[in-house]
């Protein structure tokens, strides 16, 4: 009965080393979570800003935030 209590033990140990030597797991990457930087752009006309895939743009290619700044075109003064 001895030895049973020695092979357990020694079972139990090796099964602890296993568990030690387990390869640890990778850091979980940030992928989708982050959006990927945008270009921000002023409206012309109110100086809001916008991302530049959402502005309007006039015949000149100057961005706006909505279509009434569009149409109301740049700031005077700028
Ligand atoms: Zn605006």
């Amino acid at each position: 009965m001895k030895y049973l209590l020695v092979i357990a033990v020694v079972v139990i140990f090796y099964l602890y080393l296993k568990k030690q030597r387990a390869p640890l797991r990778p850091p979980p990457k940030t992928g989708t979570s982050l959006a990927p930087p945008q270009s921000m752009q002023a409206c012309a006309h109110c100086g809001l800003h916008l991302p530049a895939q959402d502005a309007l743009r006039d015949a000149a290619g100057r961005p706006y935030c909505s279509e009434a700044h569009r149409l109301s075109g740049p700031s005077h003064g700028g």
